[in-house]
């Protein structure tokens, strides 16, 4: 019996109490910390709970690729404005739309939007989205802006934990905000950027969204003005999801006139729409052809 013991037995505890008492604390005492040798995860709602999937168009063939178009912005986040106040938001939904479009009418893949209306999503719940559906790739759809009017053309952006340069930075910041209400984050990404690891596990899927933004480039170089250094990297909340290939296409300057008036033509968008859709498709193609790591 230890000093504790005798204690408690001297202010009139019951002895079998106490000797209980001090069968447990010498067990606990003596037993090797207890390591679980499994985990279980509970998926737990965040603020907002769980969204629920969109729906799937395309063939009826789960075996197809599935790509997951993403509209920018949306709801209470307009986003970019133009000078004639067109809305990021609005253009972005077109454009996505035009691409789902194009791509159904080739019919070789599935398609997924992540909003099909005006309704707001936070940066990872589309990413989320594409992950829940088991997507093959992700693309988000943006419209740039720029204090100079001179600014044009599409850029073409990948993930990276450091951006190719300032106007990049720039533009990523900007692009995050979405998740902010007066600078002060919604969820649990306030450090979303500083936590975009990019390991060299993930290495791969940045190589290989690398590969789809050449693509887009090259299936694009007839038909889409692009911006004269449309190949960046920055740190994009929304394509920190490094287990699925993630671009950020940025289609043109809604700031600059021309751009503005090219993305709200229904003929512009569905040149544009045709080129990426190409690219998706023979990005697809081929990564079908030569499964990962190889
Ligand atoms: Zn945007």
């Amino acid at each position: 019996m230890n000093r504790h013991v005798l204690i408690a037995a001297g202010l009139g505890v019951p002895l079998a109490v106490v000797a209980a008492a001090a069968i447990l604390m010498a067990i606990a005492m003596a037993a090797p910390p207890y390591v679980p040798d499994y985990v279980v995860r509970f998926a737990l709602p965040g603020s907002t709970g769980e969204i629920g999937l969109p729906k799937v168009d395309g063939p009826p063939d789960a075996s197809r690729p599935l790509v997951v178009i993403d509209a920018g912005h949306g709801g209470h986040d307009p986003g970019a404005s133009g000078q004639k106040g067109e809305r990021e938001k609005t253009v972005t939904l077109a454009l996505a739309k035009a691409l789902r479009e194009a791509l159904l009418a080739d019919g070789r893949v599935r398609v997924a939007l992540t909003r099909d209306g005006d309704r707001f999503l936070a940066l990872e719940e589309r990413s989320g989205i594409a992950r829940r559906l088991g997507a093959d790739l992700f693309v988000s759809v943006h419209a740039d802006a720029a204090e100079s009017p001179e600014a044009t053309g599409a850029t073409i952006y990948t993930l990276s934990d450091k951006g190719s340069d300032a106007v990049a930075d720039r533009v990523a910041k900007r692009e995050n905000q979405a998740d902010t209400v007066n600078g002060v984050p919604l969820g649990g990404q306030s450090d979303a950027v500083s936590a975009i690891l990019v390991n060299l596990s993930q290495r791969e899927m940045r190589e290989r969204s690398k590969r789809f933004a050449g693509l887009v480039l090259r299936e694009g170089a007839k038909s889409v003005r692009f911006h004269t250094d449309p190949d960046r990297e920055a740190a994009f909340v929304v394509l920190k999801s490094l287990d699925l290939p993630s671009v950020l296409i940025e289609a043109g300057y809604i700031s600059s006139p021309d751009d503005a008036r090219a993305l709200a033509s229904p003929v512009w968008r569905r040149n544009f729409s045709r080129a990426v859709a190409s690219a998706i498709e023979i990005y697809l193609a081929q990564t079908a052809a030569a499964p990962a790591g190889l």
